[in-house]
């Protein structure tokens, strides 16, 4: 027999969405009020301090040479958190890592000019000002996914989609790299399902019946292969379209979409809210470090 014989191998089957199954919600929390969960019980990890070895990491994802793009929106007001996002990005996000951030913005000139480290490249996108601020986050979808289509997809192996409003404040690292990536709410992570903030009303696309649901995530980080992320942004706004189409907006907006579709296609990595933190609460003995967090705002001015 030919050793150099082409294999042929079964076609590997994708995962179908979920169907509505019942199972118990999984708990951060699970074990004691100091110990996060590690694994999801469709067995992805979840990402904390502890859990992984930043140095072994280092060593199996350097080699690669991968890069990892960075979409965030600064739209009105909003460019004036950029300066302190990006500075505070260049010290922690993926650092030794090729880095692309995409800047979409109104205002390409009150973008700042930020130094970056060797291998770190920052492209400005141009887009509209929409005129209501609900209208700029669920077009952020959209923007995504076009984006991804025209140009990421060749120029990145993997995309993290971040909100603007928020400061690195610890390494975020390689061991965020997943095929699909989401990050537990800090609001919710010790809340029963029943209670997530979900779009109730069977008329929107969004819709999350009572006992579905495994974490609250937040809208503000979502990510993974380019690939990935192009499926699910795509997904996102069909049922953002769908939404519009009927005349109503989801209760959280393109957050109750990203829930929504989490639910029936499960990330493969789950971080933990170190990546997603929130300045206005106090930090939980759960959590050894906070890497990533919102900055109090003031969101009427923001939005005016
Ligand atoms: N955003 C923007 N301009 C706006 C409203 C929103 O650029 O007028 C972008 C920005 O990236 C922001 C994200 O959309 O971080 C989500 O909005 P926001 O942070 O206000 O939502 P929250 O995190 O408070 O739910
Ligand atoms: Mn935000």
């Amino acid at each position: 027999m030919n050793s150099n014989m082409k294999l042929q191998y079964k076609e590997e089957k994708p995962f179908q969405p979920v169907a509505q199954s019942q199972y118990p919600q999984p708990k951060l929390l699970e074990q004691s009020p100091t110990e996060l969960l590690t694994l999801t019980p469709w067995l992805a990890p979840i990402v904390s301090e502890g859990t992984f070895d930043p140095e072994l990491l280092r060593h199996m994802y350097q080699p690669l040479n991968l890069t990892i793009g960075l979409t965030v929106f600064a739209v009105g007001r909003y460019t004036c958190f950029l300066q302190h996002f990006l500075e505070s990005a260049e010290q922690f996000f993926m650092h030794g890592y090729r880095v692309h951030y995409y800047i979409f913005t109104d205002d390409p000139a009150a973008v700042p000019r930020v130094p970056l480290g060797a291998g770190r490249h920052l492209s400005v996108i141009p887009i509209q000002k929409h005129a209501r601020w609900e209208e700029i986050s669920t077009r952020r979808m959209e923007t995504i996914s076009q984006h991804i289509a025209r140009r990421a997809h060749r120029e990145v192996d993997y995309l993290f989609c971040l909100d603007v409003d928020m400061v690195f404040r610890n390494p975020w690292g390689p061991e965020t790299l997943g095929d699909l990536v989401a990050a537990i709410h800090p609001g919710y992570y010790a809340v029963s399902r029943r209670h997530f903030p979900y779009e109730r009303r069977p008329v929107s696309a969004a819709f999350v019946a009572d006992g579905e649901g495994d974490f609250y995530y937040g809208g503000a980080v979502f990510g993974g292969r380019v690939a990935r992320v192009y499926e699910f942004a795509r997904g996102c706004h069909m049922g953002i379209l769908a939404d519009k189409a009927n005349g109503i907006m989801a209760a959280w907006q393109e957050e109750s979409h990203l829930n929504r579709r989490f639910i029936s296609h499960k990330p493969s990595k789950v971080l933990s809210p170190e990546y997603l933190w929130d300045d206005k609460k106090p930090q939980p003995p759960s959590l050894k470090l906070i890497r990533f967090s919102t900055l109090d705002k003031d969101s009427d001015w923001l939005r005016s």
